[in-house]
């Protein structure tokens, strides 16, 4: 058993107590004995010593006495000096007879001694008898003498036996006084060896005092709570920390208990009977987050607590963990939190046997706007249409109850459909999103008009993880986007191999213009009241040497989507302006050329600097270039549209709105823009003759525009009859095939000049 620093203190202590008793007994019992041996010797021995001594010079004085008488016979002095000194032997006899002597040993001295008075008398008798006889008063001085002698020797040896115990009694106090001197010297010794244990561990104890008091200092000094708790969970000891924790929470500052979880007592208990020594809990206590590392020290039945705070750690976390699984821009959730839950998706409706559906959802043209715009611009766009999309999705929840939305970044985002049971579902849902986001759009101060192309894929029909899910839905999207955008595409198998052909096509017209590959041909344009040719549509073609001709409607988006629209849109200008300056030096006059400006061209900043430039190096007047630009790339931003339309009108050029009819055009516009014709779109040429509908909105756009002073001009023209049902709705101009189809510059001449000399004629 170890013994601690104070236990040890107090043995000694009890040790040095206990000896010092012991001593005391012992030297007050030895110390009595010396005591009474010497009393005994003062009181008694030394005086009866004396007494002794003096009876021993009475008795020789009173020898004297009796010698004296007989010599000098003087018998009065004798009598007196006689009496005298018998009273002395006397008192003297008396004075060493005290009591504790040998009674024995005192009787023999009186018999001697009254024989010696006898003998006095007898030689007082002798002496004062008329006969005296001096040889009997001899014998009697001379017994005399002899009695004497023996009463000295009596009490010689009774002086002696006192010597003798006096002796005795002094060995006998010194042995005690050696005694106890030992005593002394070895409790001495006991009490310096004592002295030095206690020096040693009052060393220690001070040691571990101030060791205790530095550790002490750890959880009083700790800037966290600390607690120490009994094994029934109550609070036995909380640091001024805690205190200043449980103030700045509003509690009591009395019951510690209010910085410990709820359901402390079941965790203790857990904690107790889990065999382990240590737990981290966290746990609310209102708003904020606690963390606790608790101690079970089981040899104290104690448990100890370390509480720190850790709200902002958590907020930040939480942050953390938001941020990793959501865009920062919209606050939708993210690419990485889509895989995560489209692979759970995909689990589960493995398991119930359901379908899913991933519609990719790329917004149009984000990258014109923000070529134009500027990023901030397109910060906001994004932001609204993440707004839009998710409200899109709220208001279609009869179509799909749990649909969710994400953003993967940029123009991006997808829409996943989880276990489905109604095939139409994804189709109808993608149909609302498509709807919602054509609604105009106000960002920054601009309104917008926005669309989306939409793929989708479908588990399990489309691809079995969500690796091939996305890439189908991708291919299914990226076909919306070459035809244009604006559009909603199921996934189907052929889309791959297709997806390949555009992609080598995509190389292919990089190389188109530098191989000399892109033609330019014109489409006349008719006055329709006097049949005479006014203009030219400038059309690109594409002269590929394995494919042959390639449709615009083709590589046009193509162009768009990589980029090469723009070196593709300047040679396009500059060719057909040459063209035009050409026919006009040949002497066709009053013959304007009409170019398509693309979206990405029109949202080009630069595009009024190039015009005006193309003008000057070809050296065609403003006045016999148009620039037709598709309705709905005008409506996509208003503002900007403005702005861009007027800068074009103030270098000259003439303006057409192209395909009128297939976007969504609010009216009101159309007096806000500075245009000259509206171009109504084949679509509704088309059906002229067939569909009241379309005679009846072909006429109602051509009053309005009258109205707003903009000319007409209907494209697609095939059949005569559709020109009489022009004519008779006071259209403008038309172009179709029914006059003439696309022809290169130098055919296109010969055309107009046949028309305008036929005219002339
Ligand atoms: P768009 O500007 O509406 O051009 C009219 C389209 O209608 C042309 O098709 C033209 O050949 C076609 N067309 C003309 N008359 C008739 C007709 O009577 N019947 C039918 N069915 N079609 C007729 P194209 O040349 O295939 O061009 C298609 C689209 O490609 C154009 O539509 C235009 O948006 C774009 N495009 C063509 N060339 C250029 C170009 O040089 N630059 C730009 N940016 N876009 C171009
Ligand atoms: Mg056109
Ligand atoms: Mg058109």
């Amino acid at each position: 058993m170890r013994l601690n620093v104070k236990t040890k203190l107090f043995g000694a202590y009890l040790l040095v107590l206990g000896l010092g008793v012991v001593l005391s007994v012992l030297v007050y019992g030895y110390g009595r004995d010396v005591l009474d041996a010497s009393r005994r010797l003062v009181q008694e021995d030394i005086p009866r010593l004396h007494d002794i001594s003096a009876l021993k010079a009475d008795i020789l004085n009173q020898e004297k006495v009796l010698y004296e008488y007989h010599a000098i016979r003087d018998r009065k002095s004798f009598l007196q000096k006689y009496a005298l000194i018998d009273n002395v032997c006397v008192t003297g006899l008396d004075a060493v007879a005290r009591p504790l002597m040998n009674p024995d040993q005192l009787n023999a001295v009186r018999a001697r001694y009254n024989r010696l008075r006898t003998l006095a008398l007898q030689l007082d008798e002798s002496l004062n008898a008329g006969d005296a006889d001096p040889g009997e008063a001899g014998l009697l001085l001379f017994e005399i003498s002899g009695v004497a002698q023996g009463i000295n020797r009596d009490l010689d040896g009774l002086a002696d036996q006192i010597r003798t115990r006096v002796q005795d009694s002094g060995e006998s106090t010194t042995a005690a006084v050696n005694l106890m001197r030992a005593m002394v010297i070895a409790f001495s010794a006991i009490i310096f060896i004592v002295a030095l244990f206690i020096g040693f561990y009052v060393r220690l104890y001070l040691a571990e005092h101030a060791e205790r008091r530095r550790l002490a200092m750890f959880p009083e000094r700790n800037p966290n709570p600390v607690l120490s708790l009994a094994l029934s969970g109550e609070v036995v000891y909380a640091n001024p920390s805690a205190a200043r924790l449980l103030t700045s929470i509003n509690a009591d500052p009395d019951n510690p208990r209010a910085l410990l979880p709820d359901n402390l007592s079941d965790r203790l208990v857990t904690l107790r009977d889990s065999n382990r020594a240590y737990e981290i809990w966290q746990y609310q206590v209102g708003e904020r987050t606690f963390e606790c590392g608790i101690h079970f020290l089981n040899d104290l039945d104690t448990f100890h607590i370390y509480i720190s705070e850790i709200t902002e750690r958590r907020r930040a976390q939480e942050q953390l963990t938001h941020q990793a699984y959501h865009d920062a821009l919209t606050g939708l959730p993210n690419r990485r939190r889509f895989q995560e839950q489209l692979e759970r998706v995909l689990h589960a409706s493995d398991r119930d046997g359901l379908r899913a559906a991933v519609l990719l959802t790329n917004l149009d043209r984000l990258n014109v706007v923000i070529g134009s715009l500027g990023h901030g611009v397109g910060d906001t766009l994004l932001q609204a249409v993440a707004t839009r999309l998710n409200r899109v999705l709220e208001e279609a929840r009869d179509v799909c109850a749990n649909a969710t939305l994400f953003h993967f970044g940029g123009d991006s985002f997808a829409v996943l459909i989880p276990g489905f049971t109604q095939s139409e579902t994804p189709t109808a849902l993608a149909q609302r999103v498509m709807a919602g986001a054509q609604a105009p759009l106000y960002a920054n101060g601009r309104e917008f008009f926005t669309t989306v192309s939409i793929g989708m894929s479908l588990f399990p029909l489309d691809g079995q993880d969500g690796i091939e899910l996305l890439k189908n839905a991708d291919t299914a999207m990226r076909q919306v986007k070459r035809q244009g955008g604006n559009g909603f595409q199921p996934y189907n198998a052929e889309m791959n191999a297709r997806a390949l052909e555009w992609l080598s096509l995509e190389n292919e017209l990089r190389h188109a213009l530098e191989y000399r590959e892109m033609h330019m041909h014109y489409q006349a344009q008719i006055d329709i009241r006097t049949g005479r040719v006014i203009g030219a549509e400038a059309l690109c073609r594409w002269h590929h040497p394995t494919r042959g001709w390639v449709p615009p409607g083709e590589f046009i988006p193509l162009a768009e989507e990589s980029g090469i629209i723009r070196p593709l849109g300047d040679w396009i200008l500059r060719t057909a302006c040459a063209a035009a300056k050409a026919w006009r030096d040949r002497g066709l006059d009053d013959v304007t050329v009409a170019v398509n400006i693309s979206a990405r061209q029109f949202h080009n900043q630069d595009l009024p600097r190039i015009v005006s430039e193309t003008l000057n190096q070809t050296g065609l007047a403003a006045q016999y270039l148009e620039l037709e630009i598709t309705e709905s790339v005008v409506m996509q931003d208003t503002q900007f549209t403005t702005s861009t339309l007027h800068e074009l009108k103030e270098i000259g050029v003439k303006l057409s709105l192209d395909d009128f009819g297939t976007g969504f055009s609010s009216l009101s516009y159309l007096k806000r823009f500075p245009i000259d014709k509206l171009k109504i779109d084949q679509s509704f040429i088309r059906n002229l003759t067939v569909d009241d509908n379309d005679d009846a909105i072909t006429l109602a756009v051509i009053t309005l525009a009258h109205n707003l002073k903009l000319r007409v001009i209907a494209e697609g023209v095939e059949t005569k009859a559709q020109l009489t049902a022009l004519r008779h709705n006071t259209c403008d101009e038309y172009q179709g095939y029914l006059f003439s189809k696309a022809v290169p510059a130098e055919q296109f001449e010969t055309l107009v000049a046949k028309n305008h000399s036929i005219r002339a004629g």
